[in-house]
């Protein structure tokens, strides 16, 4: 090997490092602080109301109580409502919507998964277009569950640009809320959903082809990873994976496939 060669060798090993430290920076701790800072990227963020930001942050729990300050649990209101209208990182510039996450605010079962793309961040929720649609079949012809019944949310709250993978700093930004909401939720199951939503969860950076299927833990609540329903639009044939995930997700629930 060539003196270049070798020096290129080092560059793309010292590249590949770095990679790895700022995705181990992004998988944080859990339980971190809770109320995260409010300062932005830029000026202090504003902490408007849900309403005022036009959108409930469940279908149903509308008491947001002073929870925080009294160090018990915030509900997904007040949890909402500290996001405001949230400037902590660069993709605030270019969404429409915040998208918080939807669902029965009591639900056993939560799925999550990446972030927004351009039909969520148009209308404010989670998972609407064709990878929803999917989502939605799932729950409710392969689980018969409803899909208000269940709650749906992101790793990361806002569209990426042309719907690129979240970035360290941006999943960072995110994970005091999302910690918040599966605190406040409390579900018996969390589905995480393609690489980013098993990965956070699950607090590894192996690739969802290892981890899908095994069942794991977050904070005492059992975490199933499995493909993301934009990914089996595209390779149909692994729904049959999917399907023994849910039987499992089922069993967890304590209900049969039927
Ligand atoms: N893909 C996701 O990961 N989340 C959504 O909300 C929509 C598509």
């Amino acid at each position: 090997m060539s003196a270049s060669e070798r020096g290129a060798e080092r560059e793309e090993v010292v590249a590949q490092l770095l990679a790895h430290a700022r995705f181990l920076a992004s998988l944080g701790t859990i339980g971190v602080r809770w109320p995260p800072s409010t300062t932005a990227v830029g000026e202090s963020a504003a902490v408007a109301s849900p309403r005022d930001a036009g959108v409930s942050a469940t279908d149903g729990d509308t008491s947001a109580t002073d929870a925080d300050a009294a160090g018990e649990q915030p509900s997904l209101d007040a949890i909402r409502a500290t996001m405001g209208d949230c400037q902590r990182c660069g993709l605030a510039g270019g969404r429409k919507t915040i998208v918080f996450g939807q669902g029965n605010p009591r639900a056993e079962l939560m799925f999550v998964g990446e972030a927004p793309g351009a039909d969520e961040d148009e209308q404010g929720l989670a998972f609407v277009g064709r990878a929803g649609q999917l989502l939605t079949d799932i729950i409710e012809k392969g689980l018969r569950l409803k899909r208000a019944d269940v709650f749906i949310a992101n790793v990361i709250k806002c569209r990426p640009p042309q719907n690129r993978n979240p970035e360290p700093d941006e999943i960072l930004s995110c994970q005091p809320f999302l910690e918040a909401q599966i605190r406040a939720i409390r579900p018996r199951v969390l589905v995480g959903l393609g690489k980013f939503g098993a990965q956070w969860l699950l607090k590894t950076a192996q690739p969802i082809t290892r981890l899908r299927g095994r069942v794991g833990e977050f904070d005492g609540i059992a975490v199933m990873p499995t493909y993301h329903p934009a990914y089996l639009l595209r390779n149909p044939a692994a729904k049959k994976d999917l399907w023994e995930d849910m039987k499992v997700v089922l069993s967890l629930l304590g209900r049969s496939a039927g």
